[in-house]
Formats: structure tokens, sequence, C-alpha cells
């Protein structure tokens, strides 16, 4: 949860920065934008000024030199043809077309020599009426040398001074005020123009984009706009009529102009000159793509640092995301892998099971018997070898809509489908086969794979299903006769009594209700008794009395086997040592000991002391050992060494019992074989003697002495004879007796008589 909340606290910083990152970016190109237009606006503005300034002082020279010829007429007015011939050197320098003077009447002779009648031109009517004026640009009229004119007219009075009498005028070529105009502003994109309040044109610029027109106000009303945008322009004008009515400056935008796309910005002040006929209007004019094309190289730059900044962003969430991603992986696999095997662990079995609930099968719980003597007499490298092998088949085995899953140590876990049990059982003997197979190639001893197997309806609870398969392979533990077991064989009868026995094993041992049982040996030739074995019972409070089978297996299981066979050890020599006292001719006594037992502290060590204080001699008392704990050879070798020592005989018990390892008989210095009873059984049988003769036979090539147990026929004792077996334990000479018995009948000597 915690790492949850890490996570998503760092997108959110991400995120928060990203958004900071872009909305500032956003924050600068519009400032950015927004310097522009403000510089933008400025030069129009500077522009128009400019213009202004330029305009006046030519028109103010041009008005003192009309103005100054007006008086002179006025002064003179019988000179008036004369004055205009003066005018004559004017024309030139002051670059005007003409100069003239015009009657009352509107009859009217210029500098170049036309008389012609001008009453209907408006300028002439205009100063008739007193107002100093000029013209918008207008077609001229004397000579038809094309291009437009301005005319520039002054009211000339009479002598009374009240009423104008003629009109001064001076016409000039339109190109004047252009070139006046052509200030190059914004890389000759920027276009100025003179309007009167009216909108009418007095002049353009030579790149305005108004060529041919009359009107500016008609210009921003252009017909060709959309109906969207009318209604702007049609405000726009409204509101420049008004401005130029009160004289006012300002900037506008005008949208769309005459064409979609060609919007401008243009800054209008006024000529602020009463000596015109009216009020002018500077206009100082750019497309807005200038703007745009100003703001396009810094904006691109702002566009490629907003992309490199969201690569950056993106490639860091992205890498962030997938550190987590694999760290995140990294833990599922820490979680569900197997770190040796790298397979699932039974945390991937329970999740997987999840995905798997609702589907019938096999839980299997599986290990191998014995595992731990692998570990400890080839190495743990060995012991994983043989792990790894193990898993190869398993997984070999196991389809994809099964599982299989390594708990701990050898312990494995399987689901598997089969149709019944029979095909189950025929699948596990395959396994079973390929596993036997192992040891061969690794070079160690047998392996022996239990099975314990639950059916599940459904894999919805994978820890108890589990749980079930190792009970039922508990059934069989430490049996060497079955691998596998189901669930539904589990004797509850039976576990329940296990329980009780586990638990009443301590009160059991405190009230000595384990007794000591004693089966006498024989010598097979003279049929003379020469010792005994020891063998537990446990006679319980209610009076029956189990045997050995019943639990030694559990006491084996939950180690309580090792209390067990130290008090059965100290019992055996207390009693040897009392009928001694007795003065009973008594006979050495074998003692077992389970394998277990041998793993539990200094087993010789103890048994030693336990013997020196009881102060019985070590010749009265020999140790069995069955087979299978010598499996782990080294530290068996080493113990038999130190029981040697410290003065017992030492038996190999159960020979030719399951796991026969006749190399061992070698390298453990034995005293005496055991063969078990399943080789005696052989007697009767042609191959079966053979190998019994020839396992005596080395037996005895290697010096041990052979007993040979449960014979229970003359048959048997015949045939061991002939072999020179030395000893004979079993039914047939006598059962185990109890204790008073055997100290009564076998070894008091007057009674022996007796009894022989
Ligand atoms: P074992 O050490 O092989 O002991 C011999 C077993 O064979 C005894 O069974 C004995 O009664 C039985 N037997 C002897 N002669 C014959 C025969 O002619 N025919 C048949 N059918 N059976 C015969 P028991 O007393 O039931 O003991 C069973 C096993 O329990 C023993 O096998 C031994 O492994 C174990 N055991 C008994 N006492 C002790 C003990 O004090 N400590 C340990 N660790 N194990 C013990
Ligand atoms: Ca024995
Ligand atoms: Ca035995």
């Amino acid at each position: 949860m915690g790492k949850r909340n890490n996570k998503r606290y760092s997108l959110v910083i991400i995120i928060v920065g990203l958004v900071i990152v872009f909305t500032s970016l956003a924050i600068c190109s519009f400032s950015i934008r927004n310097n522009l237009e403000k510089e933008m606006e400025d030069t129009l503005r500077d522009v128009a000024v400019q213009n202004v300034v330029a305009i006046n002082d030519e028109i103010y020279v041009q008005y003192k030199l009309l103005l100054g010829f007006a008086s002179e007429i006025q002064e003179h007015p019988e000179r008036e043809k004369e004055i205009v011939q003066n005018m004559t050197a004017f024309v030139e320098s002051y670059g005007f077309k003409r100069m003239g003077y015009a009657h009352g009447d509107g009859m009217a002779h210029t500098t170049d020599g036309y008389n012609a009648d001008v009453s209907d031109r408006n300028f002439f009517q205009q100063s008739m009426e007193g107002k100093v004026w000029i013209t918008a640009a207008q077609e001229e009229q004397f000579a038809q040398t094309g291009g437009a004119i301005n005319v520039f007219s002054l009211p000339v009075y009479g002598g009374d001074g009240e009423e104008p009498t003629g009109v001064i005028f001076a016409t000039y070529d339109n190109e004047i005020f252009q070139d006046m105009l052509d200030i190059d502003f914004f890389n000759k994109q920027g276009s100025s123009c003179i309007i009167k309040t009216d909108g009418d044109i007095i002049a353009l610029s030579n790149n305005s984009p108004m060529q041919g027109e009359t009107n500016f106000l008609t210009h921003l009303m252009a017909e060709q706009v959309a109906s969207a945008s009318k209604k702007k322009s049609s405000e726009l004008v409204q509101k420049m009529r008004s401005a130029m009515a009160s004289g006012k400056s300002g900037i506008e935008r005008c949208e769309e102009a005459h064409e979609a796309g060609h919007a401008f910005i243009f800054y209008y002040t006024p000529i602020n000159e009463n000596i015109y006929g009216g009020q002018w209007y500077m206009i100082a004019a750019v497309p807005e793509t200038v703007l745009a094309q100003r703001t396009a190289p810094v904006m691109r730059n702002v566009r490629i640092f907003a992309g490199f900044m969201f690569v950056v962003a993106l490639v860091g969430v992205s890498f962030y995301l997938y550190i987590e991603r694999k760290r995140k992986d990294e833990l599922v696999s820490l979680a569900y892998e197997d770190t040796l095997t790298g397979g699932y662990n039974f945390a991937c079995f329970r999740e997987s099971s999840k995905t798997r609930t609702g589907l019938a099968g096999y839980v299997v719980a599986m290990d191998l018997a014995e595992f731990k003597l692998v570990n400890s007499s080839f190495g743990v490298q060995k012991g994983d070898e043989t792990l790894l092998e193990l898993w190869k088949i398993l997984r070999e085995d196991v389809s994809d809509t099964e599982m299989v899953a390594r708990v701990n140590a050898d312990r494995f876990v399987l689901f598997l489908k089969a149709e019944s049990k029979e095909e189950l059982e025929e699948r596990l003997d395959r396994l079973i086969e390929r596993i036997e197979e192992i040891p061969q190639r690794l070079k160690i001893p047998a392996l022996f794979p239990v099975f314990g197997v639950y059916y599940a309806q459904s894999l919805d609870e994978p820890d108890k299903y589990y749980g079930f398969a190792v009970q039922a392979k508990q059934l069989i533990k430490g049996r060497r006769d079955r691998h596998y077991a189901f669930y539904e064989e589990i004797d509850y009868k039976r576990v329940l009594e296990e329980k009780e026995m586990e638990n009443s094993f301590s009160k059991a041992i405190e009230d000595e209700e384990f007794e000591i049982w004693y089966q006498p040996k024989f010598s097979a030739q003279e049929g003379e008794a020469i010792g005994a074995e020891a063998l537990v019972r446990w006679r319980k409070s209610n009076g029956s009395m189990l045997s050995p089978g019943r639990f030694i297996p559990l006491f084996e299981r939950n180690g309580s086997i090792a209390a067990l066979d130290e008090y059965i050890f100290r019992k055996v020599c207390a009693q040897q040592k009392a009928w001694l006292e007795k003065g009973y001719e008594v006979l050495p006594v074998s003692v077992n000991i389970s394998r277990v037992s041998l793993y539990f502290g200094d087993i010789v060590e103890n048994y030693e002391k336990i013997m020196a204080d009881c102060g019985l001699d070590s010749k009265y008392i020999q140790l069995e050992i069955t087979e299978s704990a010598t499996v782990d050879n080294t530290d068996i070798a080493g113990l038999i060494e130190r029981f040697h020592k410290a003065g017992f005989i030492m038996l190999l018990d159960d020979f030719g019992s399951g796991y026969s390892s006749l190399a061992s008989l070698n390298t453990l210095h034995f005293d005496t074989l055991k063969l078990d009873k399943s080789l005696i059984d052989f007697i009767g049988d042609e191959s079966g003697e053979k190998l019994l003769e020839h396992i005596t036979k080395l037996g005895q090539s290697l010096g041990l002495h052979i007993t040979a147990e449960g014979v229970e026929t003359e048959n048997q004792l015949v045939f061991l004879k002939t072999l020179c077996c030395d000893d004979i334990q079993g039914y047939y000479f006598s059962k185990p007796l109890s204790m008073e018995e055997y100290g009564k009948n076998i070894i008091n000597v007057e009674a022996r008589q007796m009894f022989g």
C-alpha cells in the first residue's frame, strides 16, 4: 500500500511539474506575442506621426506660397494676369504641376496656359465658401495626362475682405503625397494613407493594397467579407467615424478586410492643421501576417522547447514506469520464483490456484524419502543437482492446465488432471520410474519418491488441499513398500490413536509402561542359547499391549524414538546387571537403535556413560542398527568405530530387506550380519537359496558373524546349517519372552537345565 502511494505521489509530482512547465511556456509565448504586438503598434504610431510631421511641413510651405500670391492678387486685382505669370517660376520648385487663379464666376487661367471654367469643381466651391481646401485624389481635367492629382486651393478676398472674389489654386501630382508616405517600415509590408474624416482617400503610399479605391471606410466594409465579420466591420466603421469626428487617435484591427485572411492592424491619427478644408487623418497599417511572421521564429523556438520538454517528460515518465514495472516484476518473481529451480514456489501455486478455481483435479504432495542423506553424505551441491533433475522430470510431465511448484527442501506440490484414480496411478508410476533413474546419472544412492494425493473438486483452498495431500503422504512415511497414498486411506481412528500415543509418551516412560521382551538366539549347530534381542512392548494402563510396529514408526517421525531407545538401553543394562548380581549366567543382549536416534546428540558418549554408571561390562550389551541407516556411510562408519572403541559388538540389522548395499559391508565394520526374515523366507526356492548362499559367503569372507532372523521351520534351520550360519533367532526356537520368563527359563542356570 505504501509503495503504491509513493508511486502515485511521484506521478502527481511529474504531472504537476509538466503542467507548470507548459503553463510557463504558454505564458512566455503569450507575453512574447504581446510584446511584439506592442512593438508593432509603437512602430505604426511612429510611422504615422513621422508622416504627419512631413506632410504638415510640406503643406505648410505650399500654403504660405499660395497665401502670399492670394494677398498679392487681393491687393492688386488688376495685375492678376501678371501675378499668375509670376507664379510659373515657383511651379517646378514647389513640385506643382501648375498653379492658377479662378475668378468668382469660375473662369480660371493657369501657369501652363489653360483657360477653363472650374465653377463646378469641388475645390472652387469650397474655397469660394472661404475654406482652405485640398481635394482627394482625382482625375486631372485640364491636360489628359493620366495619373491622379490633388488640388490645393485658397480663397482670395476682395478689397473689403469679406467675401471671396476668387480662388487661387495649385495642382500637384498625387505621386508627391505618395512619395511622402513611402516610408519603409516592416520590410515594405507596412503601408500608409491620408484620408478625410469621411473616409475619402487623399493619398496612398505606393505599396498600399488599397490602390484604385477611393474610400477607406468603404474598404473596411468591403463586400466580400463573410456575413459574421460584416457586423464587426460595420461596428469598426462606426467607431472610426465617431473617433475621427472628435479628433482622436487610436489603433484598430480590421479582421476581414476585403478578402478573407487579409486582416490588418492600423493606427490612425489626425493631421491637425487648420489650413485644409476639414480634418485629415493619417493611417499607418500593417497586415496581421507580419505579426505572425515576426512571432513565428520565437514561437517556433518555444514550440521546439515545449516539444523537447514534452519528450523529456515522456521519456522520464516512461523510464520511471519501466523501472517501477521492473521492480514490481522482480518483487513478484522474488515472491513467486523458487530460487533453486527457477520455477514456481508455493506462493505462486497458491496464486495460480485462484485462476483455476472450479477446476477439479488431484493435488499431489511429493518428497523423497531420506533425501537428507543425499545432502549430508554427498554435499549440498549434489543435493541441489538431484532436486533440479527431479524438477525437470516433474515439469516435463505437467501440462499447461496443470501445475507444479517446489514447496521447500525436497517437497513439491503438483496439481494433476486425470480421468480416474487408475489413470493418475499410472502417471505416478511413470514419474516414479523416471525419478528412479536419477541416482544412476548422478551417482548417488537410490531415491524413493513418496506421493500423497487429495482429489479436489475445485482448487479454491490450495493450502488446505495441500495439507490433506501431505497427511496422505504421512501414511506411507518411513515405509518402503509404497510410493503413494490417497487421502481417503487415512484411517482417522488410527490418526486419533497416534495423537493419543504421542500425547501419552512421556507419561508412559514415567509410569514404566514400556516393557522389554527378550527373544533368545541360539547357536545353529548346537541349538544352545547364546544371547537375546531386546524388543520393546507397550503395556497400556488399560492392560492392552502394543507391539513396536504400532508405535515405533510414529516415534521415529516425531523424534521420541531417541528417548525410547535410550530408555530401553538403560533398562536392559540395569536388568543385565541385576541378573549378574543374582548369579545368573548372563548372555549378551542386543539392543535396537533406530537410525533416527543416531542423529540425536552424541549417542556413543551417552550410551557409554549409561553403561559405566550401571557398572556393566560392555560385553553384555550389543547394538543393532538397521541397514538403511548405513546409507549415510561417512557418519555411520565413524559411529561404528567409536561404538567399537567403547567395547560394543555391532550388529547390522535387517540385512536383505529392501535396500541391500553389499558395498557397505566392506566399508562399515560391523561384527555381525543379521539376515532379514525376507531372505530366510527364500529358503525352498532355488535362486533364493543361491542368493542367500552368496550373501552368507560374502559375509563370512569379510569375517562377519552370521545370524539368521525369523527362522520358523526345521527346513530353514537345516539349510542354514549347511551354510554354516552361526546363530538362529526365530519362532522355531522361541518367540520373544517376557523379562521374567527369559530370566527364569533361559539364563537361570538351574532352571535352564530343567528347561533344556
Ligand atoms: P527387528 O529388530 O527385526 O526385531 C525382530 C522382530 O521380528 C521382532 O518383532 C520379533 O518378534 C520378530 N520375529 C522374531 N522371530 C520371528 C519369526 O520367526 N517369525 C516372525 N514372523 N517374526 C519374528 P517385534 O518385536 O514386533 O519388533 C518389530 C521391530 O520393532 C523390530 O524388528 C525392531 O526394528 C523394532 N523394535 C523393537 N524393539 C525396539 C527398540 O527397543 N528400539 C527400536 N529402535 N526398535 C525396536
Ligand atoms: Ca533388531
Ligand atoms: Ca531384524
